[in-house]
């Protein structure tokens, strides 16, 4: 997607700090972060949400956690605990329509989300 900001940093178009990537998805430190660690991890290829999933695409989420996990480690925030957030659509809060997993630590998360 030509016009899609997350495409351009899986391209190299626009830079961002890679954190992880492998064959499926890549992952970078978010610009606005609201925790120590706000590390997001998408799909190479674009998928406008998790709502565009199908069962065919059971790996590719499974991929995006554990991606999840593997960050926890290199941050460092495994034992401490972390948050994974997927918001979805208008309502879910989501601004950029690539598909993204937040990385969310190093600090305690309040219960309700905002
Ligand atoms: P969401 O509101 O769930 O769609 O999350 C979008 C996230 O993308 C926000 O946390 C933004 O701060 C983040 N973001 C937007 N543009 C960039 C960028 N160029 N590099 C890194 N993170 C970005
Ligand atoms: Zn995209």
């Amino acid at each position: 997607m030509s016009d899609c900001i997350f495409c351009h940093i899986v391209t190299r178009t626009i830079p961002a700090t890679l954190v992880y990537e492998d064959d499926l998805v890549i992952a970078f430190d978010d610009i606005n972060p609201q925790a120590p660690t706000h590390t997001l991890v998408i799909p190479r290829k674009h998928v406008t949400s998790i709502a565009e999933l199908e069962d065919l695409d059971v790996g590719l989420l499974g991929r995006l956690m554990l991606a999840g996990n593997k960050i926890s480690k290199l941050k460092g925030i495994a034992d401490s605990g972390y948050r994974f957030v997927i918001n979805t659509g208008a309502n879910g809060g989501q601004t950029v329509s690539h598909l993204h997993l937040h990385v969310l630590g190093g600090r305690h998360m309040a219960w309700p989300p905002g």
